[in-house]
């Protein structure tokens, strides 16, 4: 005798379907016919590179708190870059390092968010560095071109593979 089991959607329902992906039984009714097999109306919703970037509470307050680190440290580095001979190509790849750094703290999950924490917290030590030479209109065309390669940089580390 198999055992009967129930829809999770629909409790009263017997079933001998479940998802392929979670393996919670459904009824003939909530399944989705997809090519990787029968699913529940909730993994069917979600490919499998919709899901890469949803990231844990805890991956995303680890993200921001890279991106802050990132920031913080960035401003002596970038000080030091901005001053070498091939700064451009220095601050692309400091710029994917930092990336880097936050994608493992958010789980490597990549994503839009660590795409964003990570191009602001590279762009941050830049700005505050330039700002005042900016600000007198003393700014130099390579230091901005730097900050956009860090930048860049940046959130191409995190780029979903
Ligand atoms: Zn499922
Ligand atoms: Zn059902």
């Amino acid at each position: 005798m198999a055992e009967t089991i129930h829809c999770y959607r629909h409790p009263k329902r017997e079933t001998r379907v479940s998802c392929a992906t979670c393996g919670r039984p459904i009824c003939t009714e909530c399944m989705r016919q997809t090519a990787v097999g029968i699913k529940c109306p909730d993994d069917a919703r979600l490919p499998r590179g919709a899901r890469a970037g949803v990231m844990k509470p805890d991956q995303i307050l680890k993200t921001l708190l890279a991106g802050a680190g990132i920031s913080l440290v960035g401003i002596p580095v970038v000080s030091i870059i901005l001053g070498l001979p091939f700064q451009l190509l220095i601050s692309a790849a400091a710029g994917y390092g930092a990336g880097t750094l936050i994608n493992r703290a958010g789980g490597r999950n990549g994503g839009l968010l660590a795409i964003t924490v990570s191009v602001v917290a590279t762009a941050i030590p830049f700005l505050v560095l330039l700002a005042p030479n900016a600000l007198v209109g003393a700014f130099s065309t390579f230091d901005i071109l730097a900050a956009v390669l860090a930048a860049v940089a940046a959130g191409l580390a995190n780029r979903q593979l």
